[in-house]
């Protein structure tokens, strides 16, 4: 049994990032890792501009309080001023819109009272407040994004901002999912005695969707070593990872761990020190390809996921920030078991209180078959290999769900 870090960290170095790129827009670039950095061709504020509605005067006028200016023009939001600032002059300006030359400090209305063409400032500014200079933000030529960010909402505004319509991002992984397992059927179908749902194939469709990969479904495979084989050389050949799930225990009927050799994988993890999910087969192909091997039971399967394929995608994607899962410090709500050479895995709740994390189990059973009470929990908390029992009160480690 390999502990967990070695494991990921073998994964790791299993791959290279994917160099195919294509390019995106800023209506489909949500979720995609840019290819390469990104630089603005305008200054951000593009101008000098008021940051309040008020009046744009010039600093060294305001001599004694109250001073009264002229004023010589209104200056809206998208309009060029028309006149430059003399001496004893002010100009009626609003949010955004473009100081006159000659101006650098902006009055807020509510410090001032228009009395006919003039304006009385009742309340003296700082020099240059409620001035956004030009270049204040971002200048021209800089770079504003780096290759391998992944893009988000503000991204995709700071983009636009600088008018970067069209961009280079990392093609997404394509990642093949079949399970195996003679007892398997659709949830459309009607079950006969001993059959069961393949729930694992919805599971882990949606965990490699949420990780902004193609999934490609190839539906379910009986423990028949010619079907099985079958489907995986296909699965290799058309994917960069695949997941399967079941068949690689100790049974008479797992077959996937001798049928990777047979076409040609390099077996480099064969279990792992971890509960759920300790049968994990991992296995490289020329090709920069990745077959994991998942256990078939459902909390198996998808803490195999988040656990040790979640790194995998984001390595592959182009992604440079940190691989590995967010872990986070919390305070044990409920007395947790240990694994003895294993660490434990614990799905259920993280929650924010006034003094901090706390980590609450999913109640019912902690069994990897318990698929039911896997619904809603958003962390997993470990307790480590050698680690009898962790008790209300004490600290721990929490593994995050949603990154
Ligand atoms: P296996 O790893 O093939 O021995 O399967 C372990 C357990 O997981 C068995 O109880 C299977 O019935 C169950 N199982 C296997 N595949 C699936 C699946 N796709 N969906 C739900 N349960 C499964
Ligand atoms: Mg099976």
């Amino acid at each position: 049994m390999l502990p967990v870090d070695q494991a990921q960290t073998l994964i790791l170095q299993a791959i290279a990032p994917l160099t195919g790129t294509e390019t995106a827009t800023l209506e489909t670039g949500l979720g995609r890792i840019l290819a390469t950095e990104v630089t603005g061709k305008l200054d951000i504020p593009h101008w000098d501009n008021a940051a309040m509605d008020g009046y744009a005067i010039r600093f060294v006028d305001l001599k004694e309080t109250p001073v009264e200016l002229e004023v010589i023009e209104t200056i809206p939001a998208g309009q060029v001023p028309s006149q430059s600032l003399q001496g004893g002059q002010a100009a009626r300006i609003f949010t955004g819109a473009m100081l006159p030359e000659g101006a650098d400090t902006v009055v807020m209305q509510e410090h001032t009272k228009h009395q006919g063409t003039l304006v009385k400032i009742l309340q003296n500014p700082t020099y240059r407040q409620f001035v956004r200079q030009r270049g204040d933000y971002y200048q021209a030529g800089k770079p504003i994004l780096q290759a391998g960010q992944r893009l988000g909402p503000a991204d995709l505004a700071v983009l636009a901002a600088c008018q970067c319509v069209e961009f280079p991002v990392y093609r997404r992984p394509v990642v093949a999912i079949f399970s195996t397992g003679d007892e398997l059927r659709s949830p459309e179908e009607s079950l006969r005695m001993g059959q069961i749902v393949d729930s694992n194939r919805y599971g882990l469709t949606a965990f490699v969707q949420s990780q902004g990969a193609i999934a490609k479904n190839l539906g379910i495979v009986p423990d028949d070593p010619a079907q099985l084989k079958a489907t995986m050389a296909e699965a290799i050949a058309s994917a960069d990872v695949v997941l399967s799930t079941g068949g690689v225990s100790v049974g008479d009927f797992d077959y996937v761990e001798k049928l990777l050799e047979t076409l040609g994988g390099e077996i480099f993890i064969r279990s792992v020190a971890i509960r759920p999910g300790k049968p994990l087969t991992v296995a490289k192909f020329p090709g920069n390809k990745l077959y994991f091997g998942l256990p078939g039971n459902p909390v198996s399967a998808l803490v195999g996921c988040w656990r040790f394929v979640q790194p995998a995608l984001k390595k592959l994607a182009g992604y440079t920030g940190a691989y590995a899962p967010t872990f986070v410090w919390a305070t044990c709500g409920q007395t947790l078991k240990g694994a003895g050479s294993r660490d434990a895995y614990l799905w259920g709740t993280l929650r924010t209180e006034a003094t901090g994390y706390v980590f609450q189990p999913a109640g019912g059973g902690h069994s990897s078959a318990n698929l039911v009470n896997l619904a809603q929990t958003n962390a997993l908390a470990i307790v480590p290999t050698g680690t009898p029992e962790i008790t209300p009160g004490d600290r721990l480690q929490v593994m995050l769900l949603s990154t």
